[in-house]
């Protein structure tokens, strides 16, 4: 079985990491956090010292780390540090799964190609309890060989693996789906409080809802009306699950690439004002369906 150096152990990359101990890999893990390195240790991953230390061990490393910037800087290092592509050995595959700019995962995948690597992009959907349950969702951009060494691993932390193009397609379709779930979000909270300023349970509108024409998958899996659903942020303080500060992160990158394509967004446009003023409001570490605060004046 491979050796893979996972790099990044935070909400998402935690579990992923443990999802490939469970399934038979030596897991070499590093993250700038101790807390989150004991963690993943406890669990069967090898610590590392460093993130390079943890790749030039591995035939496969993957990262999830928070943006672009930190992408950038780990694999191809800057004047003092070196970088992941810098200390691999050749053949090592590269899978980041982190959501960043297509522009950083190109820019990566080139500089990888310069030294004879494979780099994909392979950004995730499924949230954290896609990626406890190893059923996320994987968005790949890069070439037909390097995805197809990449099944091994991907399979053991997800259920559907997708090759959406070349370098950097995976990120394009990553943020396509954000700014389409920041607009299901957002259209499901204010339809629902509407319901309930109107006497009706939120629990029953949502039923009627998920059956009729308005069905969507924030009413299906991940309602953000508190008590209506078990197990979900919304009837948990709006804790854990997917970050407000991450989602308007990728609704810039999907402003970002509307800008660069020419396209008309609005929906999206107004899906990350209403996402940037929640954040102000002291929201953005809470659950991105706590949006729904701004509706029923707790905002
Ligand atoms: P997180 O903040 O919980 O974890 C990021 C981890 O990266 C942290 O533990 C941090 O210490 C570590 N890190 C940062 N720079 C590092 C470096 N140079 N070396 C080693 N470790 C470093 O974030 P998350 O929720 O796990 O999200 C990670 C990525 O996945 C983001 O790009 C996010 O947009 C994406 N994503 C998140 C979710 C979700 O539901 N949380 C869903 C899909 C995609």
């Amino acid at each position: 079985m491979s050796t893979v150096a996972f790099i990044g152990l935070g909400n998402m990359g935690g579990p992923m990491a443990v999802n490939l101990v469970k399934a038979g890999f030596t897991v070499k893990a590093f993250d700038l956090s101790k807390d989150a390195l004991h963690h993943v240790s406890e669990q069967g991953a090898i610590p590392a010292p460093s993130a390079c230390a943890a790749a030039a061990a591995a035939d496969i490393v993957v990262t999830m780390l928070p943006a672009g910037k930190h992408v950038r800087a780990l694999y191809l290092g800057d004047d003092t540090n070196k970088g992941i592509i810098d200390v691999v050995g050749q053949g090592t595959l590269l899978i980041d799964c982190s959501t960043i700019d297509a522009q950083s995962a190109r820019f990566v995948a080139e500089q990888a190609k310069a030294k004879g690597l494979e780099f994909i992009d392979a950004p995730v959907s499924g949230g954290t309890a896609g990626a406890s349950a190893g059923t996320l969702t994987f968005i790949c951009g890069g070439s037909d060989s390097a995805f197809d060494q990449a099944q091994g691993v991907l399979n053991a932390m997800g259920a559907n693996i997708f090759h959406a193009g070349a370098a950097g397609a995976g990120q394009v379709a990553k943020i396509c789906n954000n700014m389409l779930l920041s607009v299901l979000m957002v259209g499901t909270s204010e339809s629902l409080q509407m319901g309930i300023d109107h006497g009706l349970d939120p629990k029953v509108l949502s039923e009627i809802m998920k059956v009729s024409s308005g069905g969507n998958w924030a009413l299906d899996k991940y309602n953000p009306c508190p008590g209506v659903m078990q197990s979900v942020p919304s009837s948990n303080g709006y804790q854990g699950g997917f970050m407000v500060d991450l989602m308007v992160k990728d609704l810039g990158l999907s402003q970002e690439a509307a800008l660069l394509s020419n396209s008309s967004t609005p929906m999206g446009s107004l899906a990350r004002s209403l996402y940037v003023n929640h954040a102000r409001q002291g929201n953005g570490k809470r659950d991105f369906s706590s949006i729904f605060e701004q509706f029923n004046n707790k905002g």
